[in-house]
């Protein structure tokens, strides 16, 4: 058995906050220690970009990062952004541009005028953010709540090669994942699928299959159990493929051998 491919990916993970209070280095040693051996920093504004940047390039084995406009950082500036980001183009290390998408859940609720406004904002964001992954080709991870049709609609339009999308954080059922499979998308999953109440989301793993399958944490959100409720981190991918393990019917191995394999080929890592 080849260890080295026996280690999990957590596939999408935010370091910024563990960056920025210190924890950057007991929050990798815990990783190694429970046998994440690579981690893929996602990218939400201009902000984080240039320091997963710097991150990714002090440990170019183990953090690899994207960079992308997440909707709920889309503002009236957001045109700026998105010049900003096409200066990523190429740079080693770099290895999918996103997280980017729609997001409804978080819109003001009680004001219906601003919402639209925001939303507008987040559909020209994201049309202008799939422009530039169709040319760059890169794998594409997207970030999509309470908006999964017209997310799905928006790709569609773009032209996108669908076999490089993913959507992160799967937590729709199972038809919803089998339309992005036709297309040739996947989902990819968080600790929600640990949930109790999360049936739906184990459904839509087994429609789509081991053969698609990806672990992620969403680090510091959605801690799997036994830590949930908890700070998440990227250590905590292993409860998430130990419990999809028992999901899909399989040891622990190989869960591990198969999601780190999809990571590799998907994210195209090194
Ligand atoms: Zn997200
Ligand atoms: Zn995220």
């Amino acid at each position: 058995m080849n260890e080295a491919v026996n280690r999990l990916i957590d596939t999408h993970t935010h370091l910024d906050g563990f960056y920025r209070k210190g924890q950057l280095a007991s929050v990798l040693t815990a990783a190694q220690e429970a046998g994440v051996g690579k981690m893929i920093t996602i990218g939400t504004e201009p902000e984080d970009w240039g320091l997963y940047r710097t991150l990714s390039s002090s440990f170019p084995e183990i953090i690899h990062y994207s960079v992308g406009l997440h909707p709920c950082s889309v503002d009236e500036k957001w045109e700026e952004a998105v010049v900003q980001l096409t200066s990523y183009k190429g740079l080693p290390s770099l290895v999918a541009l996103g997280e980017i998408g729609l997001d409804r859940f978080h819109l003001p609720r009680n004001d219906r005028e601003k919402a639209e406004r925001i939303l507008t904002c987040q559909q020209n964001a994201f049309a202008a953010q799939l422009k530039i992954a169709e040319k760059w080709g890169r794998p594409v991870v997207i970030h999509s709540r309470g908006a999964f049709d017209e997310t799905v609609a928006m790709i569609d339009q773009s032209g996108v090669d669908w076999s490089k999308v993913v959507f992160h954080c799967f937590s729709e059922g199972p038809d919803k994942i089998k339309a992005l499979n036709e297309r040739g998308g996947r989902g990819s999953f968080t600790g929600i699928i640990t949930y109790k109440n999360a049936e739906e989301v184990r459904q839509a793993a087994l429609q789509q299959g081991i053969e698609k399958f990806m672990v992620e944490t969403d680090a510091p959100y959605l801690a799997p159990v036994p830590h949930r409720g908890k700070r998440n981190e990227p250590a905590f991918v292993f409860h998430t493929a130990e419990f999809s393990a028992e999901v899909f019917g399989v040891n622990f191995a190989e869960l591990a051998r198969v999601s780190t394999r999809n990571a590799i080929d998907f994210f195209g890592l090194k």
